[in-house]
């Protein structure tokens, strides 16, 4: 099945928020990745690493995510017509692993975490094959930045960005876009869940640094740690990094679906507890966007 869609991915709603806006006392505005046919932002980024390799003489793409990476690897392949292998950990569930057989990949099973399924995947590759790293990739971060794009296009401007932190693909992919855009003093706030806080851990040691083990229903963040691109823009620019619990990131999942009818992960409910659960931080700063990544994982 052929599909001639040039871009893959969509342009979202971009869309106010009245609920959230009462609660922090300011305008908030939300760009639905949600509504992304993969079901999460990854698709922009994927889709625009997947073209270029594919101009670079690709004829095969290799994943190692069961998660949203991979699921947008997998949808960008069966788009563009070319096979796609995903290399998953053990911890991958049925059915993240039927969804990416449904979109026509083929899966392997290998290793017990993300980084041993990673490995394993960079050690397989064949000529011909293109490895699409779900977080640490110039591409990938091109692609994600027109998510912003649209949102300059709109005329509408931010003066904080609220988004979620896994490896730091989509931090990068957001700063690339706000500069682009010529926004370099927008405050960001890269949230984290306290089992995955990778980005904070970078912080505070200044360094990229290796969590002993990452744990709790943010599946999506649970990278044991951030691309050092992610580090280097915090050096520039204004990020500020926030942890909320479990608990937080699910409660804050259900109340948006309450309020805007769109279920999310954990992950994604982890941006959203910051309105929710700690609307003091985001008092007194006016305009701010939040990025709904979105997500499949999502727990009812
Ligand atoms: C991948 C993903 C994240 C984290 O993105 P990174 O680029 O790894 O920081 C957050 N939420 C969802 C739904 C994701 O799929």
């Amino acid at each position: 099945m052929t599909s001639l869609n040039p871009r893959l991915h969509i342009e979202t709603p971009f869309v106010e928020s009245l609920p959230l806006s009462l609660l922090v006392d300011g305008h908030i505005m939300l760009k639905m990745e949600s509504a992304q046919p993969s079901g999460s932002f990854k698709l922009r980024g994927m889709g625009y690493a997947c073209r270029r390799y594919l101009e670079q003489g690709a004829r095969r793409f290799i994943a190692s995510s069961g998660g949203n990476a991979g699921l947008a690897v997998a949808y960008v392949g069966r788009h563009l017509g070319i096979p796609v292998h995903v290399i998953l950990p053990e911890t991958t569930g049925e059915a993240a692993r039927a969804r990416i057989q449904l979109e026509g990949a083929t899966i392997e099973v290998i290793g017990r975490t993300w980084r041993e399924a990673h490995l394993a995947a960079q050690a397989s590759l064949r000529p011909g094959d293109a490895y699409l790293h779900p977080f640490d990739d110039p591409l990938l971060w091109e692609g994600h930045a027109t998510l912003i794009d649209e949102i300059a296009a709109t005329g509408w401007r931010p003066h904080a960005v609220v988004v979620a932190v896994g490896g730091g693909g989509l931090l990068c992919g957001v700063m690339q876009g706000l500069e682009r855009a010529g926004w370099h003093d927008v405050q960001l706030f890269a949230v984290e869940t306290v089992g995955t806080a990778s980005y904070a851990a970078a912080l505070q040691a200044g360094r990229v640094v290796r969590l002993s083990q990452v744990s709790g229903i943010a599946t999506s963040l649970a990278t044991d740690s951030v691309c050092e691109a992610s580090l280097a823009w915090a050096q520039r620019r204004a990020i500020t990094s926030v942890i909320v619990t479990d608990e937080e990131a699910q409660g804050a999942a259900r109340r948006f679906l309450l309020d805007h009818r769109v279920a999310v992960e954990p992950a994604c409910g982890a941006a959203l507890a910051l309105p929710y659960l700690r609307p003091r931080i985001l008092h007194g700063i006016g305009k701010t966007l939040i990025v709904v990544c979105g997500g499949v994982n999502v727990i009812p």
